[in-house]
């Protein structure tokens, strides 16, 4: 049986080099980026630094409110950014709040949408709440406010005598109540939120079981969450994907995010892009 011949360089098999290629012109489609921002197109400069992140090329992107600024990006990030801008529609896709995410400045066009406080809140290109994902957000997280602030007090009564600089707040933005947050004052992370989860969290949960269907807790170096599994950039992006696709058949959704909480949405994405460092990315390729 005879091989049809391997293509060299790109070319296809009987096509010479330097002949002109006989392509069609390249039906250009409706593509979107759901875009991660912090850690994955800025970053802290401690960050920066730890990665070996050239200085010199670094160039403010984010700020405290009291004006100084916090999120730094490469240019490397800021090239890919120039590159999606040409071609794809971008969503910011944030955990930020309202207040917050105003304080992000980067080199992209007005975006038509802006998911915030993952997921909860979806802006459209005006800075308006969408009415209708609104609705449904207060419908999905009321059942599980009143535990959340159960908790919250349990959690702050135990904190006055165990672990006085522990204190925990619930997170809410535009008038609407998200997700219970612990941190520590002190920043003593590593050895109190342990102490929480041992000795009041984790009786909580199990005594409180059917609400772990429901309520999901996450824990990383700087704070602890409990979040109902309502809040979730996935739920956004599909909603948003929804109408997109009504209106464009043909779409190319790309998506871009560094965390284990930006898998759900990049799962609904054609493309998903994790940046060099992202905890993501090491789930998948292990530590270096
Ligand atoms: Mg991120």
């Amino acid at each position: 049986m005879s091989r049809a011949p391997l293509p060299r360089n790109g070319l296809r098999a009987g096509m010479a080099e330097g002949s002109e290629t006989r392509t069609s012109t390249p039906e250009a489609i409706k593509t979107l980026l759901f875009l991660d921002l912090d850690d994955t197109v800025f970053q802290s400069q401690a960050k920066c630094r730890h990665h070996g992140m050239a200085e010199h090329t670094l160039e403010p992107a984010a700020f405290l409110e009291s004006g100084e600024a916090h999120g730094f990006s490469t240019l490397a990030q800021r090239q890919f950014l120039r590159l999606m801008t040409q071609g794809a529609e971008i969503i910011p896709t944030t955990a930020r709040n309202a207040a917050s995410y105003q304080r992000v400045r980067l080199a992209i066009a007005p975006p038509p949408w802006v998911i915030l406080n993952h997921g909860g809140v979806l802006l459209d290109g005006h800075g308006q709440p969408h009415p209708l994902w609104a609705e449904r957000m207060a419908a999905s997280l009321a059942p599980w406010l009143p535990a959340l602030h159960a908790l919250k007090d349990e959690i702050n009564a135990w904190a006055t005598c165990e672990a006085p600089s522990l204190y925990a707040r619930i997170i809410g933005d535009l008038g609407q109540e998200f997700y219970l947050l612990v941190k520590d004052r002190e920043k003593r992370h590593s050895s109190t939120l342990p102490k929480l989860r041992e000795a009041l969290l984790d009786a909580w949960f199990a005594a409180h079981g059917s609400q772990r269907e429901g309520l999901f807790l996450h824990q990383n170096a700087n704070n602890l969450t409990v979040m109902p599994t309502s809040l979730d950039k996935g739920h956004a992006v599909a909603f948003l994907l929804e109408d997109y696709r009504a209106r464009h058949p043909e779409l190319l959704v790309l998506g871009a995010g560094d965390s284990r909480s930006d898998a759900g949405f990049l799962r609904l994405c054609d493309y998903a892009l994790i940046p060099r460092h992202a905890q993501l990315l090491l789930d998948l390729a292990g530590a270096p």
